[in-house]
């Protein structure tokens, strides 16, 4: 095992995420030093499962932590109620108590639904994070925000239920799709556009430099920050929703057949062309993202038209009385919150559509 990176995240009582290579082995040791020998259910899906829960498994017996096991199906569309009532009926049959806890271990889509079921299992029980997407890693391992879908729409049901201690293993993205992966860069770039400063002078340099787990660290800190600043999501913590008013809706126009890796590059790419030809940004940001995004072979435009896009923008959660809240690139480093009509958003769209120019 060897650690690069603990980050302490300061939410709550706060808790490290601990970035490395190998730590799956020893994962056992670092948990029982948090948690002390207890009893746990570890949650994984059906892709996941087979190729890391009997080496987690094990680590954990051998620190003396017993640890039984729950196994969903693999997907977004598992992201569900059905599943949940599954893992609360998991725990219940393992007889955890309220001085167990949860292990969720696999991407976002587990995170959010162990997580999910930990924070409502005898009104909440600890849980350990260990992501294995590039996505889990950066976002959705830290923060707190767990939920599950329901057929009205994505994430409608949850709770903030920080985890007691995330494990990133760096080894795990070794067996993901180059799909799953480009996913997760989508999310990497937007934050770098948001953080600036190290990180963007890191994803600048030569793609041979960069060094993934040091990229995964600066992206967790940084989201750490804004978590630690407004752990709800009453201020800073929506600006992580850069490009996600477009996304969201290519999400929803696509039924979900738009991955939101790649509904995030297109709708950052958006954000950052419509700022730069309206004037709002200090230097020029679209060149650089379309270019990183290019690299990941992520896509850059959508062939829904910006009245489409509307339509679906309209019943967007971000949605307070006839306003969006979109967030507008400035400057490396500087993300701003503005509220728009929809005539405003709309132009925005269609400023922002295409890359060669608005329609
Ligand atoms: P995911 O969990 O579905 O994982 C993507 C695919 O990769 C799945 O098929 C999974 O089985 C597989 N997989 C995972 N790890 C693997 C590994 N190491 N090797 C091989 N295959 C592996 O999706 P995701 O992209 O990790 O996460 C997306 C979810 O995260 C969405 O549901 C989204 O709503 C949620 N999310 C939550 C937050 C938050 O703050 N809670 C933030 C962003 C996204």
């Amino acid at each position: 095992m060897a650690i690069e990176q603990k980050i302490r995240i300061r939410v709550g009582d706060g808790y490290d995420v601990i970035i490395g290579h190998d730590l799956l082995k020893d994962c056992g040791k670092l948990i029982r030093d948090v948690m002390g020998v207890r009893r746990c259910v570890i949650v994984a899906d059906t892709n996941v499962a087979p190729l890391y829960l009997e080496q987690t498994a094990a680590s954990l017996e051998k620190a003396g932590i017993s640890a039984g096991s729950f196994i969903f199906e693999a997907g977004e569309e598992h992201k569900n109620t059905d599943t949940f009532v599954k893992i609360l009926n998991a725990l219940a049959d393992a007889r955890l108590t309220r001085s167990d806890f949860v292990v969720a271990l696999g991407g976002g889509v587990c995170g959010d639904m162990a997580g999910f079921a930990a924070g409502c299992y005898m009104r909440g029980i600890p849980f350990v994070q260990i992501p294995t997407t590039v996505l889990s890693m950066i976002d959705s391992s830290v923060g707190g925000k767990c939920a599950v879908d329901l057929p009205q729409g994505k994430n409608l049901a949850g709770v903030f239920h920080q985890p007691s201690l995330v494990l990133c293993d760096i080894n795990t993205l070794e067996t993901l799709s180059q799909e799953i992966i480009s996913d997760g860069w989508a999310e990497v770039i937007k934050t770098a556009v948001l953080a600036g400063d190290e990180l963007y002078d890191l994803l600048s340099r030569d793609p041979e430099d960069v060094l993934v787990w040091k990229v995964i660290a600066l992206c967790v800190a940084y989201k750490g920050g804004v978590v630690e600043r407004d752990e709800k999501e009453q201020g800073e913590r929506k600006l992580l929703n850069l490009g996600h008013t477009p996304a969201h809706a290519i999400e929803k126009l696509s039924a979900y057949t738009v991955s939101h890796g790649k509904a995030v590059a297109i709708g950052t790419a958006m954000m950052a062309r419509a700022s730069d030809r309206l004037g709002w940004s200090e230097v020029p940001l679209s060149g650089w993202i379309e270019n990183l995004l290019g690299q990941f072979g992520l896509p850059l435009e959508t062939s829904y038209t910006p009245e489409q896009m509307l339509e679906a923008a309209l019943s967007d959660k971000k949605r307070a009385g006839n306003m969006t809240s979109v967030i507008i690139p400035e400057a490396f480093g500087r993300c701003v919150i503005k509220n728009v009509t929809d005539d405003r958003l709309l132009e925005i769209f269609r400023i922002g559509w295409r890359q060669d120019h608005g329609c």
